[in-house]
């Protein structure tokens, strides 16, 4: 038991090791990439410092071996079998995937090998001829497989923070292995250099190089080089990271799915390297010079002596010798196979389809997916972190046969099996399986996402569903899916995903507010709105800015409870009314938030129905989840103390959430703001194109006396749900609030000497808003608050950041009310729009149609 905990004990501080190797490593790609250059250098310096030749204890017996016939076949056939083997290798890799993961192997291999050759040259005597022999046994030794899962670990990865950290995490797995192997390696290798026979030991001792070479590498260059190239490939195309595992799957998706282009060529002279590298040092490179008239060949021969000089020799074709012919051929026939019948394999395994694909299918997800789910179930079972370290483990799912994901659809059963086997999962199914069991039941629709290894793939299957049921099949083509974080939706902002929507987003602004400068994202497809907006912030901008303060902070949920008569019902008002009535009920609501304190109860009686509203601070949070929460807790406290106490709902809409209601603009709701700004005459005529007198006079007849014979409620305004609106899509907000939120009055006065300057006010008192929950923190809308500074949690003190929030929409407001009120008041607000909502294009498709008449 003992020994147990202290293996146990061992293994983890081995694999902690590893990890902070790993961390320094990818941390420190620079110095890790030029400290081992330096290493390598001063191998070759140092020999050349001590012209030592008798460093490596094996190197007096490796001198060129004999070429007796025998050693030149035994030669002949380990190059070919290590050019075979290396072929197959790379062959592997790309049914794997990507140009990243092929470039890292071919540059892996490639330092490797200088690394290996530098020790061979410099310490095993100095014949390039000895390198020719060592190569062989080098490549024969190279295992591509760990390295490129060490790559698969990084290219998992979302940010460079991940890389580091799945770098670290993959060192960890793989570096005990890797270390024992080695060890074990050059153990068994090792003992052959004692073996007496001079050949073999010569063989052993380049084995034992490589391993060491390999293990060096694989321990600092190579973890350093895929750290950095991911590090300054972050914000290549489109700005968005590389790695990022919907961009790199749509980076494998072109890969495969697209026509022979640069891109493939350039990977095939990658993979062509090594082979290169070996042909040359095998002075097999042949260059054929045409001049006028013969044929010259030109021979660049590595000569045998120490001098290690090239020698040029022209004349007629030379003998060659019939190993170098044999191992020549082989090299150039795997890449002529590769480069010119490889490609159409791939093209023609690639025309696999879904037997149940669809048009919209084949048009969204296509040969491509499929084969990028074939090729993540044969090849890495997944692309998560989690499951290479798994499939490390067990190596359950089938890595080599490509019996994992059957191109023929199996029956349900058999497919539900393969979904419950943690070692296959949803991975190892077709789309046409996965949708087979989503008929049968087998998973349950909304679960897609869920239950796939991807969030995209589920979301890729239900759009296919739902394509088919459509009148129009092709309906979603153009309603974007793709690249979107749907791990942040899960659970939290939206269920069934078919996609996301696009809405532009434009700035108004700069917005002097209390002293400070704002530039307000609005998310809108009104034209004109933007412009208008940015036309009132330059307005109060120019005059001084604008002052606000929040009068009020409290969000509200309001149940309905029934009690057996009204004058009970009166008796429970009357107690909750009173201080130990409404300490029992806070105790109970309190104890449910870090940040909701329950502040006020108003209650109200219709007959026996008791409709109390909760009011509470919410932090930075919107709260309406947070109240609801407090609410239920409270009303069971109360149950307790009235037994007879009935609750007929949680929201009896005496809140009011959602609804234009009075109590909302009477008692406020959320942030009540009020601001205010004092425009200057020379502002109003040269930026508005108005005047105070006209202003002012519009305001009343319209936004007091004209709202007043429509009934309104809380709409004594001329636009303020149009910036509302526009800022709460942008930010993340509930974007039915702005029924409420959108309450707003306001005033207008002419002041100064003469009368000709304007005073404007904006008073909202239900701004239902927060900078946490909700979807707030969706990237791109936490993005637009960023532009704010009011992203998240206040530091300094809960309820700042949504306050400033509220300040910031409440100005905004009364910018964009003296812009349209401008436009209202000089005749101008028919003539902005056609210009802003009906631009050209829309103009044109407009007159293609029939004029409509409603
Ligand atoms: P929430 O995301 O449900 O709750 C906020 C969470 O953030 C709480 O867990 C809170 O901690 C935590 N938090 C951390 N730092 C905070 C800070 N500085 N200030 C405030 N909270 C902080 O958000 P919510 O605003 O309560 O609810 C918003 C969501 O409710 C939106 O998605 C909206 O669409 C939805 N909604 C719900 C209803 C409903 O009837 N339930 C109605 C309308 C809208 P604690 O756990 O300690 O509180």
């Amino acid at each position: 038991m003992l020994d147990c905990e202290c293996s146990a004990d061992g293994e983890r501080m081995l694999r902690h090791f590893f990890r902070l190797h790993g961390l320094f490593v990818a941390s420190h790609p620079w110095e890790v990439i030029m400290g081992t250059i330096a290493v390598t250098i001063c191998l070759v310096s140092m020999n050349a410092f001590t012209n030592n030749d008798q460093i490596c204890g094996w190197n007096h017996q490796c001198p060129k071996a004999q070429e007796k016939s025998g050693d030149v076949l035994l030669l002949t056939v380990t190059r070919c079998i290590a050019i075979v083997y290396i072929y197959i290798q790379f062959k592997n890799l790309r049914q794997l995937g990507s140009k990243y993961i092929l470039g890292i192997a071919g540059l892996f291999t490639i330092f490797s090998s200088f690394v290996f050759s530098t020790v061979v040259v410099h310490f095993l005597g100095k014949e390039l001829t000895g390198l020719n022999e060592a190569l062989p046994f080098f490549l024969l030794l190279i295992d591509l497989s760990k390295a490129c899962t060490l790559a698969k670990f990084a290219l998992s990865s979302n940010s460079q923070e991940e890389v580091r950290e799945n770098i670290a995490q993959g060192m960890a797995i793989l570096g005990p292995t890797f270390t024992l192997d080695a060890l074990v390696e050059c153990l068994v290798i090792g003992v052959g250099t004692m073996s007496g026979v001079r050949q073999l030991e010569i063989m052993c001792c380049f084995g034992c190089m490589s391993v060491l070479a390999n293990y060096f590498v694989f321990m600092t260059f190579f973890p350093a080089c895929v750290s950095l190239v991911l590090e300054l490939s972050r914000e290549s195309r489109e700005g968005r990271p590389v790695w990022q595992l919907s961009h790199f799957a749509r980076v494998l998706e072109e890969e495969e799915g697209n026509k022979p282009n640069p891109v493939t060529q350039r990977v095939k002279m990658i993979m062509l390297l090594p082979l290169c590298w070996w042909t040359v040092e095998l002075q097999l490179s042949i260059i054929i010079v045409l001049c006028d008239g013969p044929v010259v060949w030109l021979w660049f021969t590595r000569t045998h002596d120490s001098s290690r000089s090239l020698r040029l020799t022209t004349g007629a074709a030379q003998t060659v010798d019939l190993e170098q012919i044999i191992t020549l051929s082989l090299a150039l026939l795997l890449a002529a196979k590769y480069v010119f019948f490889e490609q159409a394999e791939t093209e023609s395994s690639l025309s696999i389809k879904s037997p149940v694909a669809t048009p919209s299918c084949t048009l969204t997800n296509g040969k491509a997916g499929e084969e990028r789910h074939k090729k993540l179930c044969t090849g890495t079972k997944s692309t998560k972190v989690v499951d290479v370290d798994k499939s490390e483990g067990d190596g359950a799912c089938d890595r080599s046969g490509g019996d994992c994901l059957s191109q023929q659809r199996r029956p349900v059963e058999e497919c539900l099996a393969v979904l419950k086997d943690p070692n296959r999962g949803a991975g190892c199914l077709s789309n046409a399986e996965v949708m087979a069991l989503v008929e049968s039941r087998g998973i349950l629709g909304y679960r897609l996402e869920a239950v796939m290894e991807t969030p995209e793939r589920g979301v890729l299957i239900r759009r296919e569903m739902l394509s088919k049921k459509l009148p129009d099949a092709s309906a979603l083509e153009n309603l974007p899916y793709k690249h979107y974080d749907y791990s942040k939706v899960i659970g939290t902002n939206c269920e069934n995903v078919i996609g996301y929507v696009p809405v532009p987003v434009g700035v108004a602004g700069p917005l002097l507010l209390d002293g400070k400068e704002f530039h307000v994202p609005m998310a809108t497809t009104e034209g004109c709105l933007v412009a208008s907006t940015n036309r009132g912030c330059r307005a109060v901008t120019l005059s001084g800015g604008v002052s606000s303060r929040v009068l009020a902070d409290g969000m509200t949920r309001g149940p309905v409870v029934q009690l057996p008569s009204a004058c009970r019902a009166a008796e429970v008002k009357a107690w909750l009314e009173s201080a130990e009535g409404f300490g029992r009920v806070k105790e109970a609501f309190d104890l449910t938030s870090r940040f909701a304190r329950l502040e006020r109860l108003q209650v109200s009686l219709a007959g026996r129905n008791l409709y109390i509203r909760f009011q509470s601070q919410t932090g930075d949070a919107m709260g309406m989840n947070m109240l609801s929460k407090g609410t239920e807790q409270a009303l069971t406290g109360l149950q307790e103390a009235f037994p007879d106490l009935r609750i007929l709902a949680l929201s009896g809409n005496f809140c009011t959430d959602k609804k234009p209601a009075a109590v909302n603009w009477i008692h406020g709701r959320g942030k009540s703001t009020v601001c205010e700004a004092i425009v200057p005459a020379r502002v109003v005529t040269e930026v508005l194109k108005s005047s105070a007198p006209a202003l002012v006079e519009l305001n009343i007849s319209k936004n007091l006396v004209g709202s007043a014979m429509a009934g309104s409620i809380g709409g004594f305004n001329a636009h303020a749900a149009n910036i509302v609106t526009a800022i709460y899509i942008a930010c993340g907000q509930d974007p039915a609030q702005t029924a409420g939120s959108s309450n707003c009055i306001t005033l207008m006065e002419r002041v100064g000497a003469d009368g000709d300057d304007l005073y404007i006010s904006c008073t909202m008192p239900s701004l239902e808003l927060g900078t946490v929950g909700g979807g707030t923190g969706l990237p791109a809308q936490h993005a637009c608050l960023q532009m704010l500074g009011v992203q998240g949690a206040s530091a300094r003190c809960p309820g700042e950041n949504s306050r400033t929030l509220a300040r910031v929409v409440c100005a905004t407001v009364l910018a964009g009310e003296l812009s349209l009120m401008a436009a209202l008041a000089a005749g101008h607000l028919v003539k902005s729009h056609m210009t802003h909502n009906r631009s050209k294009v829309n103009l044109e498709e407009t007159e293609q149609q029939p004029m409509q008449t409603t």
